[in-house]
């Protein structure tokens, strides 16, 4: 486990291989630096300084505005993401299974409760050094399958750290946290989309349970899930005064001999599936209700924002990825009696890229840093999902088109990357919606229609 103690020095000894690397890493980064004169490769002019790694660099952690904390995550996460490289991944997605070498990886470090709190077998640390842990997991070839297979992890629970009693805290965030547990998300609705507060799954109260009837959609892991976080109405829309008003949230056993799941053949991220669940009758005990009856929309708003920051995260990792493979290819493959990346219709778009990415990683971690001191970041939250992943996007698309056939083949991955960097662009809240609300609370514009 590593948590904000830890960091503090008290561990320090655990965490000396990924010191040790991240000093090696930048003292030869340093050095090569002196030595061209302000770039390791010698790119830039005489004199001037060079911040960056080179985007070919497998996870370079030399960000001069990452804290401590952040690059001490980063060399971490890199060392277990070192295990699994994008043979890997390319695997599990051509055997259509989730990844539990890499989950269980994970775990084993301390890493499934990075924002959860330490009693509980967390690490107490932000969403701004969670971000670094899923852009990381992405960015090393895993992409969304990587980063989705242990995302629920880091922003899902919040509403049971807080509101939830300490029984439930014990019982749920423990197992989740050590491994034992795999939990799913169940919000969105066949019926009624986007449309959250519309939502039709009952639940009625019944004695000692509640009674759920209804359906959720792409629900991603229930196929491997024994637990779901689940919003239902318990209010019927037309005896509520605000429609955010009757909806509640249960944590709760996946009980298969009472729901019925079924996976959704998919475009991309085969390894984490994603399924459609009905429901008729499913008796959930009271003792899984989170909070109070009724008042489960504003306990789920309360993680929405660090979900949108860290999805923008890992589609801010999927466009490195992208961009790293494209870079090399683009220094390899010789067409005409030059390296393709010598010509500026190849380098240039490119170059633009890594613009567009690095501009959508500050506001990724601008975002994090005003949500892990308090501020409510909506604006931030919406604006840095949407640049991470439209940039991501275009470096995916870019990245197949340096590679020409080669960028259609599965050798070299980038296909895997563009039909996964959609994910990110949908999900959790479409580009419309996103736009929807900076136009109404940014610019206070009428409610779009
Ligand atoms: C791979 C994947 C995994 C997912 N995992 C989960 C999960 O684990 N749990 C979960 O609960 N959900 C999950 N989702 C669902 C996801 O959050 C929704 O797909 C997303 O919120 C969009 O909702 P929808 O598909 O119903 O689109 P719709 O609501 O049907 O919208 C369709 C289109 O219309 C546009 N639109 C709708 N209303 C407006 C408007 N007022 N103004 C402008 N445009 C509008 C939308 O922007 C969108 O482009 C997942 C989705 C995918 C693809």
């Amino acid at each position: 486990m590593i948590s904000r103690k830890i960091l503090r020095g008290l561990r320090v000894a655990s965490l000396r291989p990924s010191l040790n690397n991240l000093a090696s890493r930048v003292n030869s980064d340093l050095g090569s630096t002196l030595a061209s004169g302000g770039h390791k490769n010698g790119t830039l002019s005489e004199g001037r300084r060079g911040v960056h790694g080179q985007a070919t660099e497998y996870l370079p952690n030399n960000y001069p505005d990452f804290t401590e904390s952040q690059s001490m995550v980063r060399g971490a996460i890199a060392d277990v993401c070192s295990g699994f490289d994008d043979g890997y991944w390319s695997q599990i997605e051509s055997e259509h299974r989730f990844p539990s070498e890499f989950y269980n990886a994970v775990a084993k470090d301390g890493w499934l409760g990075i924002c959860l709190p330490e009693k509980y077998g967390g690490s107490d640390l932000g969403v701004s050094e969670a971000a670094v842990m899923t852009q990381t997991i992405s960015e090393s070839g895993g992409g969304m399958a990587g980063a989705s297979s242990v995302h629920i992890n880091i922003f899902g629970l919040e509403p049971v750290r807080k509101f939830g009693t300490e029984e439930q805290k014990q019982r749920m965030l423990v197992p989740l946290i050590n491994g034992k547990e795999r939990a799913c998300f169940g919000v969105t609705e066949p019926n009624t989309g986007l449309d959250t507060l519309k939502l039709q799954s009952r639940a009625v109260k019944d004695g000692d349970h509640f009674v759920l009837s209804g359906s959720k959609i792409w629900i991603s892991t229930a196929q491997v899930a024994e637990k779901i976080l689940i919003l239902v109405r318990t209010t019927p829309l037309e005896e509520v005064s605000k429609p955010s008003q009757g909806l509640s949230l249960f944590y709760t056993d996946l009980d298969r001999s009472q729901v019925d799941i079924t996976e959704i053949p998919k475009m991309g991220r085969a390894a984490i599936d994603s399924n459609q669940l009905f429901f008729d009758g499913w008796r959930v005990p009271k003792e899984d209700l989170i909070g109070e009856v009724d008042n489960g929309f504003k306990m789920i708003m309360h993680g929405m924002n660090a979900e949108r920051i860290l999805i923008g995260a890992e589609a801010l990792g999927l466009g490195y990825a992208a961009l790293r493979k494209a870079s090399i290819y683009a220094q390899e493959r010789s067409v005409f009696g030059r390296p393709i990346g010598q010509n500026q219709a190849i380098q240039h778009p490119l170059a633009e890229s890594w613009m567009q990415l690095e501009a959508a990683r500050l506001m990724i971690y601008q975002a994090a840093k005003l949500y892990d001191a308090g501020h409510a970041t909506g604006e931030y939250a919406n604006a840095a999902k949407y640049l991470a992943a439209e940039a991501a996007f275009h470096a995916c698309e870019r990245a197949i088109m340096v590679h020409g056939g080669m960028g259609y083949a599965k050798e070299y991955h980038v296909e895997r990357y563009l039909r996964e960097v959609f994910i990110p662009r949908i999900a959790p809240v479409s580009r419309e919606m996103i736009f929807n609300y900076i136009g109404e609370r940014v610019l206070g514009l009428p409610k779009s229609k």
